[in-house]
């Protein structure tokens, strides 16, 4: 962030009064633009003992296989956001069910949400961010090809639960 979105006079780094934390501060128009985290939406979707994995059409981690997920819109919520992203980068069929992870990302000041989904088809439709959508057993999952480490801790819960034989509701912090 360089001008403001108000006035378009340069942004200036600085600590405000009674603040104690750097903020985009405009002097011309006496205004500071705060940043803070986004939310991370997404679903862990099951058909049977199989789990969905989407391979990443799309820069960062092209080629990767992840959980479908994606940025949190403005307007919706929590549930709506994971279901919204699970059809578009899968155009898979399924029912959403409970909150099952939240990891805290604070050094790229993320939080990743992902919800458990029962598939109701075994038929996918994957969109433009997606080269391939298929199923996956646990000792096939492609554990060093995945895209990110909150997709992986998400995973690894599941199959711990499921040998349990009950789910839980994981609260992690990723640190790098
Ligand atoms: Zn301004």
């Amino acid at each position: 962030m360089k001008y403001c979105h108000h006035c378009a006079a340069e942004l200036i780094h600085k600590i405000p009064e009674g603040d104690d934390k750097l903020r985009h501060c405009c002097d011309a128009c006496d205004t500071i633009f705060y940043q803070n985290p986004n939310n991370v939406v997404g679903t862990l979707p099951y058909y049977g003992d199989k789990v969905l994995l989407c391979k990443r059409a799309i820069e960062p981690r092209l080629g990767k296989w992840t959980l479908p997920a994606g940025f949190m819109e403005l307007g919706e919520t929590l549930g709506e956001g994971a279901a919204r992203e699970t059809t578009e980068e899968a155009g898979a069929q399924f029912e959403l069910q409970g909150l099952f992870s939240v990891l805290n990302v604070a050094r790229v000041g993320q939080v990743h949400f992902f919800f458990l989904a029962e598939l109701t088809s075994d038929q996918f439709a994957p969109g433009h961010e997606t080269m391939e959508a298929r199923l996956f057993e646990e000792h096939e999952i492609p554990w060093d090809e995945l895209a990110f480490r909150t997709v992986k801790e998400t995973l690894r819960a599941f199959f711990a639960d499921r040998q349990a034989g009950e789910f839980g509701l994981h609260q992690m912090d990723i640190h790098h």
